[in-house]
């Protein structure tokens, strides 16, 4: 009975505590290893060995019949191709890790590992190959790094426990790289989004749409405005907020606008213009509603001007018809020449303070244009010698040479001696009142002979 419990206790331990390790050759300088406790290292330069599709090893390593003992594998640095099939079927490991040279993850690496609930793909890959994650059902949400370009098909199915695959890059996929129902979460302007979108696969945003603001138009009669919108810099997608929330198809029209009618005032014809009838346009897009239309010049508008007689002072003119909006003449009229003076004899003239006078002479009965004789200006435009009214006699030679034009005697004066005013060359009129009665031959010598002696007052 003893005997049988110790071979009992004996049996139960094996599994647990007796396995050595185990190692061999995985590539010309390569090894690989798998420790007491289940690692299986990947060790030593690359590359590994790679196998012809043909051959006997195609599908399998030295490790594989280890399966029941491996439960993480660890690639050491320096690799950078994981050939196909590698870790295929290795059914009991849960996790992996794999140094950042890697670039290369081959054809179904690890297909079957159906215990891995996780992995880092590092940053560097690719691409992921055919077949290369399939069947690891329990494989949960995975990042795929931006270095990988394109995963290959059928790399994610049968992997019932992926809901959602992350691609911050712009990797790509082919149609069945993943089981209908997984989300892919991608950002707005990814090929992987179109993929998304073409094979019918749900799609999540990962980050943000870049939003730019586009200003809005006002409508015109022409063209219609539109409202202000944000457009993603990256998918060009348009919303009509500025937190994207609120996806459009297109910016949102505010629709064209009235025309804005002026009146074209009418503009009446003239003799000399054409007119134009009232119109309407559009101040802003310049149509016109109602055309304005032009007008013929009216006729002029005549009207007679008289003769006009000539005189002895001015020319005449005929009649003459014009038009007394543009002053054209229709009828010119014709210049008549000035008529001569109608002369008669004519005895002197006094001149007064304010009106001018003349000798005796001929003048114009018309116009009283003087003929013959001279004009005596009116005294006040005259240097006038006023004697005192007390003054009765003059004496010889009183007002020899003086230098004035007219002389006023008064009435009261009896005598004027003798060349009293001679030599005043410039005297033109003197009155000699009719108190005077002695007034010599000399009294005025060397004068003007053309003198105006004034005997007519009192
Ligand atoms: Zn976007
Ligand atoms: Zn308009
Ligand atoms: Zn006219
Ligand atoms: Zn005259």
């Amino acid at each position: 009975m003893k005997k049988l419990f110790f071979c009992v206790i004996v049996l139960l331990l094996i599994p647990v505590c007796c396995y050595a390790e185990v190692r061999g050759k995985a590539g010309e300088k390569a090894r690989w290893s798998i420790s007491e406790d289940g690692v299986l290292t990947i060790s030593g330069t690359p590359p590994l060995y790679t196998y012809d599709e043909y051959d006997d090893l195609y599908y399998e390593r030295p490790w594989f019949k280890y399966n029941d003992r491996i439960s993480s594998i660890t690639v050491n640095k320096g690799f950078i191709d994981l050939p196909a099939y590698c870790f295929y079927g290795l059914s009991n490991v849960t996790s992996v890790s794999l140094p950042d040279s890697i670039k290369y993850i081959g054809y179904a690496a690890f297909e079957g590992c159906s215990s891995l609930t996780s992995i880092v793909i590092p940053q560097g890959v690719k691409w992921i190959d055919f077949l290369t994650f399939s069947g690891c059902s329990n494989l949960s949400d995975i990042l795929i790094p931006e270095s990988v370009g394109v995963i290959q098909q059928g790399a994610f199915e049968r992997c019932r426990s992926l809901s959602k695959i992350i691609l911050p890059g712009n990797t790509d996929f082919v149609e069945d790289s993943f089981d209908k129902g997984i989300t892919i979460v991608s950002s707005c302007n990814s090929r992987s989004r179109a993929s998304a979108l073409e094979y019918g696969l749900k799609w999540e945003m990962y980050g943000t749409h870049d939003l730019v603001r586009q200003d809005g138009h006002e409508p015109t009669c022409v063209e219609p405005g539109n409202e202000p919108y944000w457009e993603c810099s990256k998918c060009h997608a348009y919303f009509s907020d500025s937190d994207g929330e609120n996806e459009i198809d297109a910016p949102v029209l505010i629709p064209i606008v009235d025309h804005t009618v002026v009146i074209d005032p009418e503009v009446p014809a003239t003799c000399t213009a054409t007119g134009l009838t009232a119109g309407s346009h559009c101040s802003v897009c310049h149509k016109v509603f109602v055309a304005q239309e032009v007008t013929e010049k009216i006729d002029h508008t005549y009207a007679f001007v008289p003769e006009v007689e000539a005189t002895c002072y001015s020319e005449g003119a005929s009649m003459g018809i014009i038009c007394n909006v543009c002053g054209k003449w229709l009828v010119a009229p014709t210049v008549t020449p000035m008529k001569s003076h109608t002369i008669v004899d004519s005895g002197a003239v006094a001149p007064t303070e304010t009106a001018a006078g003349h000798t005796e002479g001929k003048i114009c009965s018309v116009c009283g244009a003087i003929i013959e004789g001279i004009e005596i200006p009116a005294l006040c435009n005259m240097n006038v010698l006023y004697l005192p009214a007390s003054v009765k006699h003059i004496e010889d030679y009183s007002f020899t040479g003086i230098d004035c034009q007219a002389i006023i005697i008064p009435f009261g004066c009896e005598t004027i001696g003798e060349h009293a005013f001679a030599d005043c060359a410039s005297v033109l009129y003197v009155k000699i009142p009719s108190s005077v009665v002695s007034c010599p031959q000399n009294a005025f010598s060397e004068c003007n002979p053309d003198v105006f002696l004034d005997f007519s007052a009192n």
